[in-house]
């Protein structure tokens, strides 16, 4: 099982407690501050990590552990279900027509990712387009052009236009015989006023069906205040996670899940647009752990 991929100072604590039949209130404080550490270390918020570790003390103590499990393997089993409750299933994408907004901060991996969400659809056997909406950065249109060639999907955007809502409008119009239209919006290097106003007009016009936020593995604490500002903005149903081939553990991804009460659609795995996984939160788990 994929507990056993859990960090090494954590299994070393939990392995103290072999051959244990009881498990003593140390014992829980002793496995609760591995874990605080495991996560702290992984980025996650303080207040996301107090919480957590509240429930696992709880449940760890109060609980009785099913017939014949042993303290160490209950409170694995706690731990386990605590960070993967938190972090839920992976959200739900249906294989239909739809159409995918794509917010985030500027080098989270925005536009890479409308690549690999448009390969990922195209190899289900759907018809996706890329509509690139981003004006601010020069260059924009291009890499977004040159992704969807390697994604081998359609493609719109407008490099001498300056109006992201115009070219969000005609895009999808131009693309109409698409069937999952990925709208691809600008980044700012943090949030600011004007990006909040810019993206709520994208997702006016676009009346997107799913509005996903994308983050790099790397953000950290301050993924938490972005979620946020999203969330208000526009609404999050999906987060992307990005660069979880780079040593981040990716913690400030929990705290954008649970700011914005979402789920986690994909990993980004690398720079080609095939490098692409959905989420699954038990390898998620471990790594945030390990
Ligand atoms: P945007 O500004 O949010 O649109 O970000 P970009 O899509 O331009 O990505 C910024 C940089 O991150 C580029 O160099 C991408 O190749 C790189 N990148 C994006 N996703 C990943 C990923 O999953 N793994 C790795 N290693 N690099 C990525």
């Amino acid at each position: 099982m994929v507990l056993d991929d859990l960090g090494s100072s954590l299994r070393s604590t939990l392995d103290d407690l072999r051959g244990k039949s009881r498990i003593s209130e140390d014992d829980v404080d002793d496995i609760v501050k591995e874990i605080q550490r495991s996560l702290i270390q992984a980025d996650v918020d303080i207040e996301l990590v107090r919480e957590l570790s509240d429930s696992i003390k709880q449940r760890a103590l109060e609980e009785e552990p099913p017939g014949g499990t042993s303290p160490r393997d209950w409170v694995l089993r706690i731990v386990y279900e605590e960070l993967v409750d938190l972090l839920g299933e992976s959200t739900e994408l249906p294989l239909e027509e739809q159409t995918i907004l794509l917010a985030g901060l500027y080098g989270s991996g925005k536009t890479t990712t409308a690549g690999k969400i448009a390969w990922w659809f195209s190899k289900k056997g759907l018809r996706p387009a890329i509509i690139q909406t981003d004006t601010d950065r020069p260059g924009a249109y291009d890499q977004a052009k040159q992704l969807a060639e390697e994604a081998e999907v359609d493609y719109y955007g407008d490099p001498d236009a300056d109006d992201p809502e115009k070219i969000a409008e005609e895009g999808l119009l131009e693309t109409a015989d698409a069937d999952v239209q990925i709208v691809d919006t600008a980044g700012r290097d943090a949030l600011n006023q004007e990006l909040i106003d810019q993206i709520e007009r994208i997702e006016n016009t676009a009346d997107p069906d799913r509005n996903m936020l994308v983050i790099d593995a790397a953000m950290g604490q301050s993924a938490k205040e972005q979620a946020q500002e999203f969330e208000e903005t526009i609404g999050i149903d999906g987060v992307i996670v990005t660069k979880v081939d780079g040593t981040a553990k990716g913690g400030g991804a929990l705290a954008a899940v649970n700011e914005t009460d979402s789920t986690i659609a994909f990993l980004g795995t690398g720079e080609t647009v095939k490098d692409i996984e959905r989420f699954e939160s038990s390898s998620f788990v471990s790594r945030l752990l390990g």
